[in-house]
This record gives C-alpha cells, structure tokens and sequence, in this order.
C-alpha cells in the first residue's frame, strides 16, 4: 500500500482535526488519497494567539539558537526524504526523483536562511561627538503566508525559512491541493523542537483565510507565491490596511538562442527543463526566440528530444513527465493549444490530452506562432513550449520584454557582448545565460513588473521580514 500521511492543522504546538474537510485527489488516477482539514474562524483565531506568543518566544531567542533548531529540522527533512517525496509524488504527480530533488532544495533554503539569520548586520551611522546613531534590522513580527500546489514542499520552505531564520512567527496556509509536502516541514520543526506558535499550518477556504488575516492588526507581512491575478488581490486587501507584501508571481520566461551557440546542445537542455514538473513551474522557459540561422536545427533537436520523454505515473521509475497536477490545468491547456492552431501556429508534437484517466498532456511544441495567440502572452503554466525565429539580438530581447512579466529570462550565447546586452535590457528579475536554473538559495530570486514585488533567498530575501530600526543615542 502506498503512504500518504493524515493531514491536520498545526497551531500552537499542536495538531489538530476539524469539522469540514475536502478531499486530496492523486492526479495520476483520480482517486481520493486524503482529506484535507479546512480551518474555521476559530481555529484562525488561535493560529494568531498562538503566533503572537511564538514571536514572543522566538524573536528573544538568539540567531545561533534558532539556527541550531532550523538545521536540525531540515535534517530531519533530508532523513525522511523518501517518505516525503512519495508524498508529493501521491498528491502531486512529478516523477519521484524530480520530488527528491525539491525536498533538497526546500532544506536548502532553510539551511540558508539558518545561516542568514545569524548576518542580518545593522550599521552603526559615522556621527558628531557626543550622539551615535545605529541602525537595527528587527524581526518584523507575524507573517501571513500563502504557498501554492506547484512545489508542495520547496514553496512553503521559502517562506518559512525566511520568516523564522528573521525570528518572525508565520502563519502558513499551504495548499489543499497539494498539503503533504507542508505537513511534512511542520512535522520536522515540531520534532526538532520549535517552540509552540512559531510555526503554524493552516488548510482552508483561500479566500476566507486571507480575509481573516490579513487584516489583523498583528499580522505585520503578507507573503504570497501564485498567479499575479490573486497576488494582486491579497496586496489591495493589504494595502488597505498599510501592510508590506512579498510576492512572487506568475511569469512566462523568455529563451533567447543566439546564432554563436550550438542549438542541438540549447534544445537538449531547453527541452528538458521546459518539461520538468510537467511545465507547471513560474520560471518555465516557455517562449524560445531563436536566431533565424540555428532555428530549424534547434527546432528539430527540441522536438526529438521531448517526443523521447515518457509521460506516466510519477511512481513509475521510467517516467519523465507525469500528469498536471490537477483538472484545471487540462482545460487551460486545451484552451491554449485550440486556440494556437486556430492562429495559425506550426504544431511539432503533442496537442492532447493522454488517455481519459489522470490528468496526463502531451509535451506539446508549437513554432511560429503569431504574437496575438493566448500562449504568447499567457502563462501556460504546463508542458507546452514555443519556438519562433527571429533575426537578430535586439527583435528577440523587443519581444521578449513585451508581456506585462519578467520573472526569470535565459539566454544562450558564448559572446561578452550579447551577455552584456542582455543584462542591460531584458526586463526580469533573473537572467540566466547557458544554464536554466534560475534561481538557487544563495541568489535572490523574485519579479519585476507583474511577476511581482520583493525577493526570496540570498542575502535580500530575509530583509522582507525585518524592519529597519534607527537608534539615536545622545551621551550626557
Ligand atoms: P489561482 O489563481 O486560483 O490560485 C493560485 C494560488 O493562490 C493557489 O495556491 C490558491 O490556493 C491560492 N489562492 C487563490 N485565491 C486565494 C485567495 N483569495 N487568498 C489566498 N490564496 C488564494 O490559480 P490556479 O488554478 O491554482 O493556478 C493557475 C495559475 O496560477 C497558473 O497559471 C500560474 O500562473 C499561477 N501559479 C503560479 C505559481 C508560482 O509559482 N508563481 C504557482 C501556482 C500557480
């Protein structure tokens, strides 16, 4: 029998049931694996109490002490790996390395943010005889997050790294499509010992649970990973009541192949990483724009490449692609990949839906596809790729930057001076030139434009959880 975990709340040091849950679905076979417990006003009300006396707790507790327990919590983590990846696999459907590899990168970020926390330096302000000025970066107080279903267990890590290596308390509301992965990092916090209302985990209606709490008056940051439609939602709700926000939003990355790059070996590693977690991840390279004169040749080695991959059950260990993550993003697909034939779009491979149980897609490529096709400018946010020439350096990077995103923006190329151009002029938070790894936990990693506002990891990502603090002290 494959293990999927009870799923509960966790407030204030304990786990709790309620009264409404909704099921987990595994999106391989459709069948019910878990009930999710939705939390109601009251529970909400005690995440708070409970957060306000983890702060308390928390915050007075030196940097190395915290650090000691958020190692030894992603210790943990990193020794349950493979319970914890079979359950994302269950509820998630990415083949299981692919799960492996997230569960590492979630203790990444925590180990990272252990250490930071231990960094965030103030300054002490050159000043006249008699007066010294300081300046203090202070935990910022009770965060309220929110972690989507693409990466169950790195997203909520994110966060709740930055947020206990600052020594806030948070609230996190993971996802109910996708709670394992969470439940599992509070399950390692607790056993590592975390003081009570540090750490809270809470499931239930989005909406309801935002409007609870972000306007609370204790709730000091509100941290947000999803689509830049509710992003833009929770930082209106958060602006009315003057709280600062951190959000990573959607994106739809941009590819530039240069013609000095060889494009078999840019089709090889764009087709894969363009397939990995089915496509389903912010910072997919999604719209490729290859020099007119390498087009057909990475066209070509793109294609072959991804018809190679096996889509399956992420259980299976021949598996490259599972299925969506959930029924939506069928549709989504459908939607997208009907209208970019009706547009006039190439299609190379893919197109369907697979089999009529699970929610399994093709890898799907399109090439010249017209600028005014949904795909160009919405994020497909599953494994459909494009691929349009282009004729020189400059058009590329144009229409790169002409969608209202910029997240993450790669590029292929051996030239100083086409990297130099690219770092001047895409518009994004993250460029990467040979490689599509976009971010890591010692880089900071977040948007511009509607992709978002703030940064994650590296030595940025833990200042969103601090105040600033300017201390005059005058001397007799
Ligand atoms: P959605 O916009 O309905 O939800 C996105 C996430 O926000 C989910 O986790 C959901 O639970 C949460 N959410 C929704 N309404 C909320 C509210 N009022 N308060 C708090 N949380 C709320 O979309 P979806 O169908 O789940 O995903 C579709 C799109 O979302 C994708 O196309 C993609 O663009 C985006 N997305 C982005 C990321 C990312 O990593 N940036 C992750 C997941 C989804």
């Amino acid at each position: 029998m494959t293990y999927y975990p009870r799923l509960q709340l966790y407030i204030g040091g304990h786990w709790r049931d309620t009264a409404s849950c909704e099921p987990v679905i595994n999106p391989a076979d459709e069948t019910t694996i878990g009930d999710v417990p939705l939390a109601d006003d009251v529970d909400l009300a005690d995440a708070l109490e409970a957060a306000a006396i983890g702060f308390a707790t928390w915050s007075r507790t030196a940097p190395a002490a915290r650090a000691q327990i958020m190692l030894r919590a992603a210790s943990l983590m990193r020794q349950r790996i493979e319970e914890i990846a079979l359950a994302i696999t269950l509820e998630h459907g990415k083949p299981l390395e692919q799960a492996r590899l997230e569960v590492i990168r979630g203790c990444e970020f925590i180990e990272w943010d252990a250490a930071e926390g231990q960094r965030t330096y103030g300054r002490v302000i050159p000043s006249g005889p008699g007066i010294r000025y300081i300046v203090l970066h202070q935990p910022i107080g009770t965060v309220a997050a929110f972690s989507p279903w693409n990466f169950p267990m790195s997203q909520p890590c994110r966060k709740i790294a930055g947020a206990l290596g600052a020594g806030c308390s948070i609230i996190i509301k993971a996802s109910e499509e996708t709670p394992a992965g969470a439940l599992h990092i509070a399950r390692a916090f607790h056993d590592a010992g975390l003081p009570p209302g540090v750490l809270n985990l809470v499931f239930g209606v989005p909406a309801r649970v935002s409007e609870f709490l972000i306007p609370r008056e204790q709730v000091r940051l509100v941290a947000f990973t999803g689509s830049t439609a509710v992003g833009k939602r929770l930082t209106e709700l958060a602006a009315r009541h003057m709280k600062p926000v951190l959000m990573e939003l959607g994106g739809h990355a941009p590819v530039i192949v240069c013609d000095d790059f060889d494009p078999a070996a840019a089709a090889e590693m764009s087709a894969v990483r363009k397939m990995r977690n089915a496509g389903q991840v912010c910072t997919s390279p999604t719209r490729f724009f290859v020099h007119q004169d390498v087009f057909n040749a990475f066209s070509k080695a793109f294609v072959e490449r991804t018809r190679a991959m096996k889509v399956g059950n992420g259980l299976h260990a021949d598996t490259n692609v599972g299925p969506l993550a959930n029924q939506r993003r069928v549709g989504a697909l459908e939607g997208l990949v009907a209208d970019a034939s009706a547009k006039g779009g190439r299609l190379l491979t893919g197109g369907d839906r697979l089999g009529n149980r699970g929610y399994f897609f093709a890898p799907t490529v399109f090439a010249e596809l017209p600028d005014d096709a949904r795909a160009m400018r919405e994020e497909p946010f599953g494994p459909l790729a494009i691929i349009n020439p282009v004729a020189s350096l400059e058009e590329a990077v144009e229409k790169a930057n002409a969608l209202p995103f910029g997240l993450a923006a790669y590029g292929f190329t051996h030239s100083a001076r086409n990297v130099d151009y690219l770092a001047d002029c895409i518009e994004a938070g993250n460029l990467s030139i040979n490689t599509l790894e976009a971010s890591v936990a010692e880089t900071p990693f977040g948007g511009v434009k509607e992709s978002g506002y703030g940064r994650e990891g590296g030595a940025e990502g833990i200042l969103n959880y601090t105040i600033v603090k300017t201390v005059s002290h005058r001397m007799a």
